[in-house]
């Protein structure tokens, strides 16, 4: 049952201790942005360097790591809500990545579960497609420059299935 697996995905991530919350930077799409600003989050917790992004603050934390949770959780940054899962673009096509078990425990219960691989993937896609739709361009660009160390290619999707504005 679903419930049962997203349990035990909450659980993992408590144990965890927000990992990928430190140093993270998600980049943000003009409506996130607008959505997170909308409900109070002030400007300190977004930067811009290049393409808008969440700030850290001086130990390295995402300044929205909060009390051991992410305190705009249901507002999240779109590859907030996508991890493990990440993403590139290389030659018109739209590659989807999952973390190493080593660096996001969450990505072991994902391999192991392919019924929440499957949910999962399907969200982590709809949100990455949005984002590679909505950011601008020259952000994009920018966004795609990060590495993203200890992943595996898990599918490409032509991305001309995702018309840009
Ligand atoms: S998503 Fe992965 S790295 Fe982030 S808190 Fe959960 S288990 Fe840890
Ligand atoms: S926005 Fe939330 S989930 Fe994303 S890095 Fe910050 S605290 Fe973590």
């Amino acid at each position: 049952m679903d419930e049962d697996w997203l349990l035990t995905a909450e659980a993992i991530c408590c144990d965890c201790g927000g990992r990928c919350c430190h140093g993270a930077h998600p980049p943000l799409s003009p409506s996130r942005r607008t959505l997170i600003t909308s409900r109070g989050v002030g400007n300190g917790n977004i930067e811009f360097t290049g393409y808008h992004r969440m700030a850290v603050d001086e130990r390295g934390w995402c300044t929205m790591f909060r009390e051991g949770r992410c305190a705009i959780h249901c507002i999240k940054p779109e590859t907030c809500i996508a991890g493990p899962f990440t993403f590139d673009i290389r030659d018109g096509m739209l590659e989807i990545y999952l973390k190493h078990e080593g660096i996001c425990p969450l990505a072991g219960l994902f391999r192991r579960t392919p019924g929440a691989y499957r949910v999962h993937y399907d969200r982590a896609v709809h949100e990455i497609s949005r984002l590679v739709r909505d950011l601008p361009a020259a952000e994009l660009a920018i966004v795609l420059r990060i590495d993203e160390p200890e992943t595996d290619k898990v599918a490409e999707i032509p991305l001309e299935a995702f018309s840009r504005n």
